[in-house]
């Protein structure tokens, strides 16, 4: 699945072809994906100009010229080639080893540049929809959202208001989508190892100093991850029958049983189930 960093390397290969772009035509080869396409998709999309290419969480947001923005969400396996102008580019590519199977291109977006954007999806759990600008503050995929993580306004302050009295584990708390937006399983077992704290520790028995060093080390791993172009999943990789690249770059996880990659550290790295989800840590360097 693709966590932020991603979405972001996603965003930041289709910002330069489709922000300020004018559709020409669209074309959906399907009435769905994850959900049905909203009604009216394509005549409401042709013609219009997309003003600016966003992301809010692990949404692509598009807000039009008509007062509409298109949301994009990518879901387990979505991703977007980009023809025409230049040689095929795909954005995100990282994740995949297996080109893309044109029976799984879903959506065509051309643009006034002359460039063509196809979304690819083989198990469409990824969704696209068309909301009112002025109404997508209040739509429930975002109402509830926390801060972005590499925003201003995720700091030790907002940890401490969030965490206050929490005895659900920092792991858990972190990837609360309510708390901070966006942040996956990965980049969170990730965070915490960077901050020696351990997964399983109440949030609200986390001290201000150490809650400093939890933001520092989201902003981090998220940073170093979208310089990088993004991470690779095990699970990903595994269903799509090919490994990713960048899988080496993760310190704690899936690395269950390795040593700790911390230079004065002699722990082993455990992997233990929290809230249904895979945490890998080093309880010896991690408290
Ligand atoms: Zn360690």
């Amino acid at each position: 699945m693709p966590e932020l960093p991603e979405v972001e390397t996603v965003r930041r290969g289709l910002e330069p072809v489709l922000a300020g772009a004018t559709l020409t035509r669209v074309e959906a080869r399907r009435p769905d994906l994850r959900f049905p396409l909203p009604e009216g998709f394509v005549q409401r999309l042709t013609g219009a100009r997309i003003e600016r290419l966003e992301r809010r969480a692990k949404y692509l947001l598009g807000p039009l010229d008509r007062g509409d923005t298109l949301v994009m969400h990518l879901g387990m396996s979505g991703r977007f080639e980009i023809a025409g102008g230049q040689a095929a580019r795909r954005p995100g590519e990282f994740h995949y080893a297996a080109p893309a199977d044109p029976k799984h291109a879903h959506v065509v977006f051309e643009t006034d540049g002359g460039a063509s954007v196809t979304y690819f999806d083989p198990r469409r759990f990824g969704y696209m929809a068309l909301i009112a600008t002025d109404q997508l503050a209040a739509h429930p995929w975002f109402a509830g959202l926390g801060p972005e993580p590499l925003g201003a306004d995720f700091n030790a302050q907002h940890l401490a208001r969030a965490f206050a009295g929490r005895r659900q584990s920092v792991k858990a708390s972190l990837m609360d989508q309510r708390i901070v937006a966006g942040l996956g399983n990965i980049y969170v077992c990730e965070a915490l190892y960077r901050a020696r704290i351990s997964p399983l520790k109440p949030a609200g028995e986390i001290g201000a100093r150490a809650l400093t060093k939890v933001v520092t080390a989201v902003r981090t791993v998220l940073e170093e991850a979208i310089d990088a172009g993004g991470s690779t999943l095990r699970d990903y990789a595994a269903a799509d029958g090919a490994l990713g690249y960048f899988q080496h770059r993760f310190s704690v996880y899936g690395r269950e049983g390795e040593p700790c990659p911390g230079p004065r550290c002699s722990g082993k790295i455990v992997r233990i189930v929290q809230a249904g989800r895979s945490t890998f840590y080093c309880p010896a360097c991690q408290r």
